[in-house]
């Protein structure tokens, strides 16, 4: 049976939370991995093991693993048991051999961890031991400096893996182990990349969009669906609010002056995006927002904004630059569906000369004119929730 053996960051999961964050990391990989025959996943001393069938897919267990948070590494191996008492490593030399005889390469090198300190060998040994073996079979070199093969074993619980090829998980703590949060999801470049970074700091994140329908089209809500699903592997389930924001806004624009029409767009964003928080039992809010980016994202106007929920509400990329945005955004693949071209409700009725600082008075006073708990009333009772499930069709439903 071949395995894969994942190790995850010992200081991200150290103390008294390690057993709730490695079984969090076991859960997620089970969900996701036993679509691809995985029959088994696993807490080894430091490490998990998940097992699968020999025909199974490799390219697809290892998509799987390279979407979940919490791993730090990873790769296939093999295991043949050990015995404590009269230890031989023939067989172990053996498989190896049998493994690499088809790989191109002239040298290599042994890397062993010896995780079982009852196994009465050092690593040091296990590497000599072994390098010694495989010399002498395949007539290859050893190079500890800069070998064309890098082979790992681990010794762990009776049993000695190998692998041939370690490679890099994409860090952060499992999903769901700091909670849940909703993020204000645009279909820009920014916001996909805030809730990134939040899954990747162990939250599981539900969205909502505020679109301009009935006054646009869905081109934002196709791009945003599209984003949704694509973040979804990370968390495997994801549930999207869909709000038509376009006759709030018509509201705003009749009954406000005009410079002030994206602060208050916002803050009726914020108002309703705290209500669907508590539904959601979410922690906070995220947004994209950077500092200095737009009119929106002025120190004055993010203080504004930011007066309305009583919730807190967390801004990852406040002091990135776009351009490593947009390197972040290339990273993880959502840039290209992101500049794709929408109408964004943002783009409706835009003023020609936002206020880049507006006060708070002046907002409160443009607010006296509108029917505020009306608004959020009317926005919430048409909400539209879309659930994503990785592996599965993409479900719709109505309000709750
Ligand atoms: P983005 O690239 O994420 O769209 P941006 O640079 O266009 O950001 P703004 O349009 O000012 O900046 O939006 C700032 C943040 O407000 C966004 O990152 C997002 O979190 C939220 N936001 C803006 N418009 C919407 C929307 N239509 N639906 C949901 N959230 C939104
Ligand atoms: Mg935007």
């Amino acid at each position: 049976m071949p395995f894969a053996l994942i190790h995850y960051h010992e200081v991200a999961l150290k103390g008294r939370n390690r057993k709730f964050f490695e079984q969090r990391l076991i859960q997620h990989l089970h969900s996701s991995l036993r679509h691809h025959g995985v029959t088994h996943v696993e807490s080894l001393p430091g490490r998990i093991r998940a097992t699968f069938h020999g025909e199974s897919c490799w390219e697809s267990i290892r998509d799987g693993i390279q979407h979940t948070f919490g791993v730090a590494n990873f790769s296939r191996a093999w295991a043949v048991p050990l015995d404590f008492t009269a230890p031989d490593l023939t067989t172990l030399g053996h498989r190896i051999e049998h493994e690499i005889a088809t790989l191109p390469f002239q040298t290599f090198r042994i890397t062993t961890k010896r995780a079982d300190k009852r196994f009465p060998m050092t690593s040091l040994e296990v590497n000599r031991e072994v390098g010694a073996h495989l010399c002498r079979q395949t007539g290859k070199h050893v190079s500890l400096g800069n070998p064309d093969l890098n082979i790992f074993i681990e010794l762990v619980n009776r049993e000695a893996y190998f692998s041939l090829v370690r490679e890099p998980g994409p860090g952060g703590l499992p999903v769901g182990v700091s909670g849940k949060v909703l993020c204000l999801l645009s279909g820009g470049i920014d916001s996909p990349v805030a809730a990134y970074r939040m899954m990747k700091r162990g939250c599981k994140v539900a969205f909502v969009h505020f679109h301009g329908r009935p006054y646009l089209s869905r081109a934002s809500e196709e791009k945003v669906r599209e984003l949704v699903e694509f973040l979804t592997r990370y968390q495997l389930y994801s549930r999207l609010h869909l709000i038509p924001f376009g006759e709030i806004q018509r509201q705003i624009v009749l009954d406000a002056p005009a410079p002030f029409r994206i602060v208050l767009y916002r803050r009726m964003m914020m108002r309703i995006a705290e209500e669907l928080a508590k539904r959601e039992q979410s922690w906070a809010l995220v947004t994209g927002d950077s500092l200095g980016q737009v009119a929106s994202q002025t120190p004055e106007n993010l203080q504004v904004v930011n007066e309305v929920p009583q919730i807190l509400t967390l801004r990852p990329l406040i002091g990135m630059d776009k351009q490593e945005i947009i390197d972040q955004a290339r990273q993880i693949g959502t840039f290209e569906t992101s500049i794709e071209p929408d109408q964004d409700c943002c783009t409706l009725f835009v003023p020609p000369h936002p206020s880049t600082k507006s006060r708070l008075d002046q907002i409160q006073k443009a607010e006296q004119r509108l029917d505020i708990s009306f608004m959020v009333k009317q926005g919430l009772e048409r909400d539209e929730l879309v659930e994503f499930t990785l592996n599965e069709k993409t479900k719709m439903g109505s309000n709750y």
